[in-house]
C-alpha cells in the first residue's frame, strides 16, 4: 500500500501582506551590490570576485541576489548543491559558471552537466565519473578540482593528489577551471594554521597540472594579497556579517528584522513567564509578546538573553523562546503600546553578529534560520 503525504501540495511558505505578517524581513539588495564591490575592491590586481549563494543565499534569497550580482558583474557563482544551481541557472546569464561544492552525487553526472552546472570535484571518484561522462559525449568537460590543504574536510587528500599526479590521465578530457581549497581557521587571522595550509596549498597544487587557483572565502581575503590567489568565494560578508571578530568590518549590514506586538499586559511581583516559567517577575512589570519564535529562526537558546528594540529603547527578552512567539520586557518604554507595534530584532540597534553571540552561535547560522513566514521586502535604493 502506498501512503501519499496528507499535506496539501503547493502550501510552500507563507505570504501574508505587510499588514497581516506578524514579522518583516527586509534586504537591502544595494547594501549587497556595495559589498561585493568593497570586496573586489580589496583584492589584488588580477583576483576575480566570485559570489558565494549556497543556502539560498545564507537564507536571504538567491533568486533576487545572483541575477543583481551578475548585473552588477559577477560572473562566478558557487552553490552547495545541484538542486541549487539547477534553481538559479535560468535567472543567469549563460556566460555566469555555476559551481557545486559538492562536486556530483553518483548517477547525476548527466544532470549536472544538464542543467549547466559545473562541479568543483572533491576526491578520485567525483573526477573518475566526471572524465566518464566527458569520454561518453565526445568532449571536454569544466570543473574545479579542490585539494584539501588541511581542513580534513572536502577535497583530495594527499594521498589522493600524489595518485593523481603520477596518473594525470585521470583528468583527461577535464577543462580544470581552478584549483581550490578552503581555509579552517581564517576568522583567527593570528592562527598558525592559515600559513600552514598556504604552504600545504601551494606545495600540492604544484603537483597537479597547472590552472588557475582559488583559495580564500570571506575571512580569508583579509588575511591578504598572499591569499587571494586568482578568485575569491566571498559568501557572508556579501551578507552584511563581519567575518573576523575584533577587526572593523569591511562590510555593511543587509538585514533588518521586525516583529510585531501581538499582546501587551501588566504582571505583578512572582508571575511567571512562558514555558518552563525560567522567568519570574520581581516587581510590577509591563511586558509584550512578540510574533517571532524559534519556528522563525529565532532560536530557542535567545531565551532570556538579549534585547529588542521599540524605536531606541531597549526591550529585553524574558522566558523562554516560543514555537512562534517571544515575550519581551516593555516596561521601562515610556508611553502606551499599541497592538501591531514593530519590534527591531535585527537592524541599526542589534546587528547579526550580537545576535550571534547571545546564541552562542555565529552569524552564518542566525541568517541561514531566517525563517519562510515573514513578509520579505527587498529593497534596492
Ligand atoms: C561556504 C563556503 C564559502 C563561503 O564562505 P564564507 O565564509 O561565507 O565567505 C567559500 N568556499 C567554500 C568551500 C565554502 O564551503
Amino acid at each position: 500500500m502506498v501512503f501519499q503525504s496528507a499535506i496539501a501540495p503547493g502550501l510552500g511558505p507563507v505570504t501574508s501582506s505587510a499588514a497581516a505578517a506578524g514579522a518583516t524581513l527586509t534586504i537591502d539588495l544595494a547594501a549587497i551590490r556595495r559589498n561585493y564591490r568593497a570586496l573586489a575592491a580589496r583584492l589584488k590586481p588580477g583576483t576575480v570576485c566570485s559570489a558565494v549563494v549556497k543556502a539560498d543565499s545564507y537564507g536571504l534569497g538567491a533568486a533576487r541576489i545572483a541575477p543583481m550580482l551578475a548585473d552588477a558583474g559577477c560572473r562566478h557563482f558557487f552553490v552547495a548543491h545541484l538542486g541549487e544551481a539547477e534553481a538559479i541557472r535560468p535567472l543567469l546569464p549563460a556566460a555566469c559558471a555555476i559551481y557545486v561544492l559538492h562536486g556530483v552525487m553518483p548517477g547525476a553526472e548527466a544532470e549536472c552537466l544538464a542543467a549547466g552546472a559545473t562541479p568543483v570535484l572533491n576526491n578520485l571518484g567525483q573526477i573518475e565519473r566526471w572524465a566518464a561522462l566527458a569520454k561518453r559525449e565526445g568532449r571536454r568537460l569544466p570543473a574545479i578540482v579542490q585539494i584539501d590543504s588541511g581542513m580534513s574536510r572536502l577535497g583530495l587528500p594527499p594521498e589522493e593528489i600524489e595518485r593523481l599526479a603520477a596518473e594525470p590521465e585521470r583528468l583527461a578530457g577535464i577543462d580544470v577551471h581552478y584549483v581550490m581549497s578552503h581555509l579552517a581557521c581564517a576568522d583567527e587571522p593570528s592562527h598558525p594554521a592559515n600559513r600552514a595550509q598556504l604552504e600545504a596549498f601551494e606545495v600540492r597544487r604544484r603537483l597537479l597540472p597547472a590552472a588557475p587557483a582559488s583559495f580564500a572565502a570571506s575571512p580569508g581575503i583579509l588575511l591578504g594579497p598572499d591569499y587571494h590567489f586568482d578568485l575569491v568565494r566571498p559568501g557572508v560578508a556579501l551578507y552584511g556579517v563581519s567575518p573576523v571578530s575584533g577587526v572593523p568590518s569591511p562590510v555593511e549590514p543587509v538585514v533588518r528584522l521586525e516583529a510585531r506586538v501581538v499582546q501587551v499586559r501588566e504582571i505583578g511581583p512572582g508571575t511567571g513567564v512562558g514555558y518552563g516559567h525560567t522567568y519570574i517577575a520581581e516587581r510590577p512589570m509591563r511586558i509584550a509578546a512578540i510574533s517571532v519564535g524559534y519556528a522563525d529562526g529565532w532560536i530557542r537558546h535567545l531565551g532570556n538573553r538579549g534585547a529588542a528594540f521599540i524605536g531606541a529603547h531597549a526591550a529585553p527578552f524574558i522566558g523562554r523562546i516560543s514555537m512562534d512567539s517571544a515575550t519581551i520586557d516593555v516596561s521601562a518604554i515610556p508611553g502606551e503600546i499599541a497592538d501591531g507595534t514593530p519590534v527591531e530584532l535585527i537592524g541599526p540597534h542589534r546587528s547579526v553578529e550580537e545576535v550571534a553571540v547571545d546564541a552562542a552561535t555565529i552569524g552564518y547560522e542566525i541568517l541561514t534560520n531566517l525563517g519562510t513566514r515573514f513578509h520579505r521586502i527587498y529593497v534596492d535604493a
